[in-house]
């Protein structure tokens, strides 16, 4: 072996390998929310940004926005366990699409978090669900959905029975789902401008959180969070100046 490549190439490893354990975030310890921005150039946002997700909403606007309006057809593929999150995935060209001020955005996952990341009037929900969208020029939306501990929810239990317990793994989704049972009846939104609230952070994004929560059992959320292993909230963000409007 040529001594000279083999030191290069081990200079490289050891570089590659620092870069990938110092982007390497977490909920806990030294990869936790506050230390986001930085652990990676990349992720700089999550600490310089002004317009950062989750947030507290407090006060609103009342701009007369109308009911969000979803047309939901088709159900997941398949579930993944990300270690940071379980996140179902649809099919590529999914017919599934909300529209915002006339744009159509189609859904592209949905993933949850426990305790919720936004909070009303302080108050964390038991989980939230985001539903991830993005238009024609890559515009994303998300539509969050609280849950209330009390009755368990059936639509979710078709999830949760195939929920992939390690790191890494995925499942199929058997059950015929509906979407639309993942959504509240009462389809009353607070709106705001935000970011993504995983790195890296980025801002622009649509946010639509529902009004009405749903519920979960104390059984559902203990799954989802023994699965988790901790909580996977990040926690509420500066509103800078940003108004809430409904
Ligand atoms: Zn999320």
């Amino acid at each position: 072996m040529n001594p000279f490549l083999s030191k290069a190439t081990l200079l490289a490893l050891s570089i590659m390998s620092s870069t990938a354990m110092a982007s390497h975030w977490s909920y806990e310890g030294e990869g936790s929310p506050e230390h986001w921005g930085a652990l990676s150039e990349e992720y700089k946002t999550c600490q310089t940004g002004m317009n950062q997700s989750p947030i507290n909403i407090d006060q609103s606007a009342n701009a007369h926005l109308k009911p969000l309006k979803t047309h939901y057809t088709e159900g997941p593929i398949t579930l993944i366990n990300n270690g940071h999150t379980i996140q179902a995935a649809l099919k590529s060209a999914t017919a599934d699409t909300i529209a915002i001020d006339g744009t159509p955005f189609t859904l592209q996952q949905f993933h949850f978090h426990a305790p919720s990341e936004n909070t009303v009037h302080g108050k964390h929900y038991a989980m939230e669900m985001h539903l991830v969208h993005k238009d024609a020029n890559g515009a994303i939306a998300v539509v969050a959905v609280m849950f209330d501990k009390g009755a368990a929810n059936t639509e979710l239990d078709k999830l949760w029975a195939t929920m992939p317990e390690q790191t890494g793994q995925d499942a199929n989704v058997t059950s015929q789902m509906d979407l639309n049972a993942l959504l509240p009846k009462n389809k009353r939104f607070w709106r705001f401008s935000g970011s993504l609230t995983t790195p890296p952070c980025s801002e622009g994004v649509t946010w639509i959180v529902m009004k009405h929560p749903l519920t979960l059992s104390a059984a559902q959320l203990e799954k989802f969070s023994h699965t988790m292993h901790h909580d996977n909230n990040r926690p509420p963000q500066p509103l800078n100046g940003r108004v809430v409007v409904e």
